[in-house]
This record gives structure tokens, C-alpha cells and sequence, in this order.
């Protein structure tokens, strides 16, 4: 292996000359590639090492490649510089691979993913996200089968297709649509969640694929987009939150968008400083997003009273979209436009199966 990044390395698998699938591997750090050091701290592997964790690998019949963008990162450091890198680095060899697998870390491994699945229009391939809970050199460690899974996955076919040409989240027992899923457990193996969408596949003794839910694709046309915009924020509401701290936010002169995160159905407090707050938010152009802080159901704007002024000052209902999804789809929309009248619908659009409408 060359030792430093941006260089590939390539694995020969059983697949020799004639493999079943060809599939590039991105790994960006996370806890799945690291291990203890001499002071008993977790810090990352590098690339070679991580392999010799996995001699099973060799026995798939599969082409692989692997290649590590930047420096291995804890995912808590990945943001939209890396979004962007890894967006460019599928699009350079969408054509010379099947599929992608990107190994990351599961702390903020939801938003990346969703950014993706923005980012890559048009998709047609797999681009399964995994990593693990427990590093890849303890003994029990999940990364094995996580890894192993999302290879499988990624490299499945139906009808001479790939099964499921969309950006994923493949862990533990599931394999979850990327902008429908969030970290909900620390603790557990079952690290991650759909609440509002049903898995795409089950991963048991078998792959059970639920072909009726996997993204189906009319464009045919793959294009990756350059563009996100960072000027936004997350406005999560509690009882009795200060009107000073939600005004000063809101009067932030760069700020573009927010994502609301209200209660229940949508609902926020009916006073008076909140509506003139976003009021005059709104008229400077920044756009509003709805969505629930409860982790299942949707938003529906006008059922209580204290929702229906949201519909007044033109806030997006946001519908069942996670934070994660809310967030980066703001970033994304707001760079492609500056309008927020055009803004606004694309954020009502279900642009890659990130909202039921
Ligand atoms: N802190 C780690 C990360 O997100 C946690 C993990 O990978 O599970 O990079």
C-alpha cells in the first residue's frame, strides 16, 4: 500500500479477471477503523491495517478499490468541505465502479449521508454508508458484518440492475434509506433508525430486499452537485426558551434558513415576539422549514391554532423529514437558488425520497 491519501490501493478477491462486481471503498475514519494505542486511547488505523482485519475480504468476487480522501477523521469533524470531497471523489469513478461504499463514522454519519443523497442527482448506483460501534480490532466488534453487509449489498443486482441505486445507511440488521435515518443509540449495536419510511432490506441469514420501497429513478442523467450553503440553522423550541436568544438568531443578518424544530404536529408557542421575529426574518428573505421534534409522524401545519400562523408567514411544513435530512436539504436548495420563492418549493418537493407526500 502507498501510505498516503488520495492513493488507491487495490485488493484482488477471488474475483480475478472476471468479477461479479466492482465496488470503491471510501473510508473517512470513525470508530469502525481505529483502534487503542499504547495510552489506551482510540485513535485510527490506517488503510493496510484495517484489511488485515478483514482477510475475508479476499474470498468476495468482487474487484475492489479503496481509497481514503482526506486524513481519517472522528465524524464529529466531517462537514461540508468533506460532503464535497467525497461527493467529487464518487462522481470521478461513477463510471469505473458498480457501487460505493463509504466507511464513516456513525456520530454524524445521518447527516453526511442525506447531504449525499442531495448531492448525487441522479444516482443510479449504490452508495451504502457503514461503520461500526466497536472498533474493527476488538474482538466483538460489529464492523465486521456491518462492513461485509454493505459490500454485499452494494454489490447486489436484480435484473442486471443494482438493486438499490440510492444513497444508504446500512447497519446492524437494516439497511435504511440515508435521508431517512438518525443515530438513535450510543449503546447499542442498533445504532440507527427509519421512523417515518420502512427499511430497504432486512439483513438476516438472507438479504430480504423490500423492492416496492427502493427509490425508482426516472432520470437518467447523473450529475453531482458543488454547491451547499452553510448559512443556515437548527432552532430546536422548549418551554418558556428565552425571546431574546431566539430574536438575536433570527436577526443574524447572513443567515439564509432555518429548520424549525417544533413540537407535536408542528406547533410553537402563539406569542406575539415569536411571529414578529419570524416575520421580519421572512421578509428579508430567509426560509422557514417545519418539522417535528418528535421522531415519528409528521408535521401538519393548521391543525392546532398553534400552527396555523406558520402557515400565515409562509413557513415550509417539513412534513416527516428527519433534522438531518431538513438541514442539509436547506443547504442544498439554498445553493442552488437565491430565490425563496423557488427555494421554498423545492424544499416542498420530495427530491430523492427524503419526504412522503
Ligand atoms: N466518534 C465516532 C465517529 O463518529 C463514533 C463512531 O464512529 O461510532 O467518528
Amino acid at each position: 500500500m502507498k501510505n498516503s491519501y488520495y492513493e488507491y490501493f487495490d485488493l484482488l478477491t477471488a474475483g480475478g479477471a472476471s468479477p461479479e462486481s466492482s465496488i470503491l471503498i471510501i473510508y473517512t475514519g470513525g470508530t469502525i477503523g481505529m483502534d487503542t494505542n499504547a495510552d489506551g486511547a482510540l485513535v485510527p488505523l490506517d488503510f493496510e491495517r484495517i484489511l488485515e482485519k478483514l482477510p475475508e475480504l479476499r474470498r468476495f468476487r468482487y474487484r475492489l478499490r479503496l481509497i481514503a480522501p482526506f486524513l481519517p477523521l472522528d465524524s464529529s469533524n466531517v462537514g461540508i468541505a468533506e460532503w464535497l470531497i467525497l461527493s467529487e471523489v464518487i462522481a470521478s469513478h461513477y463510471h469505473e465502479f458498480d457501487a460505493f461504499v463509504v466507511l464513516h463514522g456513525t456520530d454524524t454519519m445521518a447527516y453526511t449521508a442525506s447531504a449525499l443523497s442531495f448531492l448525487l442527482d441522479g444516482l443510479q448506483k449504490p452508495v451504502i454508508f457503514t461503520g461500526s460501534q466497536i472498533p474493527i480490532g476488538f474482538t466483538r466488534t460489529d464492523a465486521r458484518e456491518n462492513f461485509i453487509s454493505a459490500l454485499e449489498i452494494a454489490a447486489s443486482q436484480t435484473n442486471g440492475q443494482a438493486t438499490v441505486p440510492e444513497v444508504c445507511i446500512c447497519f446492524s440488521s437494516v439497511l435504511l434509506r440515508a435521508n431517512r435515518s438518525s443515530k438513535v443509540a450510543t449503546s447499542n449495536f442498533t445504532a440507527f433508525a427509519s421512523e417515518n419510511y420502512p427499511p430497504l432490506a432486512r439483513i438476516g441469514i438472507q438479504l430480504d430486499f423490500n423492492y416496492s420501497h427502493i427509490l425508482k429513478r426516472h432520470q437518467t442523467i447523473f450529475k453531482a452537485h458543488k454547491n451547499l450553503d452553510n448559512r443556515v440553522t437548527i432552532m430546536k423550541f422548549y418551554p418558556s426558551m428565552m425571546p431574546d436568544l431566539v430574536k438575536a438568531r433570527l436577526q443574524n443578518q447572513t443567515l439564509r434558513g432555518v429548520v424549525l424544530e417544533s413540537y407535536g404536529s408542528g406547533n410553537l408557542p402563539t406569542s406575539p415576539w415569536l411571529q414578529d421575529a419570524i416575520s421580519e426574518a421572512a421578509a428579508r428573505g430567509v426560509v422557514f422549514l417545519n418539522i417535528s421534534q418528535c421522531m415519528g409522524g409528521a408535521v401538519a401545519q393548521g391543525k392546532y391554532e398553534a400552527s396555523t400562523m406558520l402557515n400565515e408567514l409562509g413557513v415550509v411544513s417539513g412534513h416527516d423529514m428527519t433534522t438531518e435530512a431538513a438541514i442539509t436539504k436547506l443547504m442544498f436548495v439554498l445553493g442552488q437558488t437565491t430565490d425563496s420563492k423557488e427555494a421554498k418549493q423545492l424544499l416542498r418537493t420530495s427530491l430523492c425520497g427524503e419526504l412522503s407526500l
